[in-house]
C-alpha cells in the first residue's frame, strides 16, 4: 500500500487526511502460524509535513486475520484495529537533530510506502495467543476432538492424576 505525498510536501504545517483501502501484499507470519488477511486494509491517515521534507503520518488500520485456536486448533477470524504511527524521511535527508520519537522510514519521490509500517503496527496490535473464545477448553488428550464440544471417548475429563492412581490401584491386584 502506497500513498502520494505530493500534496503534503507542498503545504508544511498543513494535516491531510487521506483513506486508503487495498489489498496486504503478504500474508503475515506470527509465532509459527500464518495471518491470512480474510478482510481488505483500511487505512485512516492523517499526513503532516516536517522539517527536511520528513513525513509524520499517524492514523488508524483496520482489517481482519484468519488463523487458528492456539488451544484447540479451530479457525479463528481476529478483527484488528490498532494506531498506526510513524515517520518517513525523504532519501538522503536523514534525522541529524531532531530527538526521535518514532521508528524512521525513508522514503523517495512523491511516494510513500507504508507495507512496512502496516505491518509493524498489525504485529505491536497482536495478542500473545489466539484463541477462540476465552473459556476454549483445548483439546481432549485422549480423543483430539474439542474438549468443548463434550466428546465421546471413554477417557472423558479424567483428571490425570487419578488415571495414575486408578493404574497403580489396578497393577496392585
Ligand atoms: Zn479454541
Ligand atoms: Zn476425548
Amino acid at each position: 500500500m502506497q500513498v502520494d505525498v505530493s500534496q503534503v510536501k507542498r503545504s508544511p504545517g498543513r494535516r491531510h487526511q487521506v483513506e486508503l483501502t487495498g489489498k496486504p501484499a503478504e500474508p503475515l507470519s506470527w509465532q509459527g502460524e500464518v495471518l491470512v488477511f480474510t478482510q481488505p486494509l483500511a487505512v485512516n491517515l492523517t499526513l503532516e509535513s516536517g522539517k527536511g521534507g520528513s513525513i509524520y503520518a499517524q492514523g488508524e488500520l483496520r482489517t481482519a486475520l484468519q488463523t487458528v485456536c492456539s488451544r484447540c486448533l479451530q479457525p479463528v477470524e481476529y478483527p484488528v484495529v490498532t494506531e498506526i504511527e510513524g515517520k518517513f524521511y525523504q532519501e538522503g535527508k536523514s534525522p541529524v537533530d531532531e530527538e526521535e520519537e518514532f521508528p524512521g522510514q525513508v522514503y523517495s519521490g512523491d511516494t510513500l510506502q507504508l507495507d512496512g509500517l502496516i505491518r509493524e503496527s498489525i504485529y505491536l496490535s497482536l495478542p500473545m495467543q489466539f484463541l477462540c473464545s476465552e473459556e476454549c477448553r483445548g483439546l481432549c488428550p485422549y480423543c483430539g476432538s474439542r474438549a468443548d464440544a463434550g466428546c465421546n471417548c471413554e477417557h472423558e475429563q479424567v483428571d490425570p492424576r487419578f488415571e495414575v492412581l486408578k493404574k497403580l490401584l489396578k497393577d496392585k491386584n
